[in-house]
């Protein structure tokens, strides 16, 4: 193998579009936008994440859509590096507004990646369907 081959790659990966429906259609549609939102709830004041009516916290339907810049701290990764289409890396992300986001780590190499490491969000095209949001180091 040359040393180009050896060096790690910047990771990719294809992802499917995603299922969406009328509870989650606003973030769709600001994903088309670039923008990255999270619901908040306004009886307890705590963010959630994935976005939805009822707040995991309190069980108020009380809850608003918030922009968010999206960044935030890894808290726990995996690089799954034996895949056919190459390597990639999942894992938790610690929004600043408290939420843990379940994700992909993408256009970064896959030793690059550390607990605690700041990320920011940035979004994926995906076959036929919204983006959806990946992240990356800052
Ligand atoms: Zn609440």
């Amino acid at each position: 193998m040359s040393e180009t081959q050896d060096k790690p790659a910047v990771m990719t990966r294809a992802i499917p579009a995603p299922v969406t429906n009328v509870e989650t259609q606003p973030f769709w549609d600001a994903a088309k936008d670039g923008r990255f939102l999270i619901k908040r709830c306004t009886p307890c004041g705590k963010a959630h994440w994935y976005p939805r009516a009822i707040c995991p916290h309190c069980m108020s339907a009380e809850t608003v859509w918030e922009e968010s810049p999206g960044e935030g701290v890894i808290y726990a990764f995996s690089v799954m590096r034996r895949s056919p289409t190459g390597p990639y890396a999942i894992g938790y992300v610690t929004l600043d507004e408290g939420p843990a986001v379940l994700t992909n780590f993408l256009g970064v190499e896959p030793d690059a990646l550390t607990i605690g490491q700041r990320v920011k969000v940035r979004f994926q095209d995906t076959d036929g369907g919204p983006p959806v949001p990946v992240f990356a180091p800052i």
